[in-house]
């Protein structure tokens, strides 16, 4: 069984990914929580483009992939869990678990290091936030961020089995914690002491610099609350807040490949165009 899930991997990636953007797409239309500042057909070409662009990087680059490193830190006996007796379910709970505090703490880090920021920053200049924006970062921001995992799973030695879960559920809950969905307030508060919500998340991607700088987390919101990043609303409102960075506010610089690829090289000047929060008919 583990061995044929592991075989079949990308496969089960991209099984996921598909049924989870259709879910939440559906859901867009049916509740959407903001009125759009960009049509889709501005937003989407880009967006989806650079999901395939890395996709086919990361299998040409690592095509080992996490997987491997688990499997090889397996027979080498490499890492903590590898080494202290856990029950098998149990290290795998407390390798997803450690897993998301390791992206937790690079997703701190690279709002913090200028130049990491610069790679990061094109996830944030996004004109509007949906589910495809939680596929959206740059390349090179993959790659890094790919060989940060290798590193963290070599090191705590966290179960091939965590790292196949963690990965499809990083992939799932980020889709929907940037999904422009509405869900009951009552709810939304009970909800967000288990999972990242998308009215927690949006928090992040507010062009209010403190309000980018709060809400790190993708899986547990446990991590915000417990490092003091925790912020539950965003001031201006969410059908109210502007999306995206002060620095780029051109959608042919924020939605387009080619903009999008060129984000981490501007420099000091950076382009900026008015754009007017105004709404296009969806
Ligand atoms: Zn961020
Ligand atoms: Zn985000």
């Amino acid at each position: 069984m583990e061995v044929l899930v592991f075989a079949h991997e990308p496969a089960l990636h991209l099984a996921a990914f598909a049924a989870v953007l259709a879910v939440m797409a559906l859901w867009e239309v049916l509740g959407p929580r903001r009125a759009r500042s960009l049509t889709r057909g501005r937003r989407w070409p880009a967006n989806i483009g650079i999901v395939v662009l890395n996709t086919a990087l990361v299998r040409l680059l690592l095509p080992t992939a996490a997987v491997g490193v688990a499997l090889s830190a397996e027979t080498h006996g490499w890492g903590l869990l590898n080494h202290d007796g856990l029950a098998s379910w149990a290290a795998i709970a407390v390798g997803v678990v450690l897993l998301d505090l390791v992206i937790y703490l690079q997703h701190v880090m690279f709002h913090a290091v200028p130049v990491l920021w610069r790679l990061h920053r094109m996830h944030h200049a996004d004109l509007d936030i949906d589910v495809t924006t939680g596929a959206r970062f740059h390349p090179v921001e993959i790659v890094l961020s790919m060989l940060i995992k290798f590193a963290a799973i070599a090191a705590l030695g966290v179960p091939a089995a965590a790292v196949v879960l963690f990965e499809v559920l990083l992939n799932a809950t980020s889709m929907f914690n940037h999904a422009n969905v509405r869900i009951p307030p009552a709810f939304d508060a009970a909800l967000r002491w288990l999972v990242v919500t998308p009215d927690m998340h949006r928090v992040h991607h507010s062009l209010e610099r403190d309000e980018t700088n709060s809400n790190f987390g993708f899986n547990l919101p446990l991590w915000d609350r417990l490092f003091g990043t925790y912020r539950a609303q965003p001031r201006a409102g969410h059908e109210a807040m502007t999306i995206g960075i002060p620095d780029f506010r051109d959608p042919a610089a924020c939605n387009t490949l080619t903009g999008m690829l060129a984000i981490p090289f501007h420099g000091e000047r950076a382009r900026r165009a008015p754009l007017e929060p105004h709404h296009e008919s969806r």
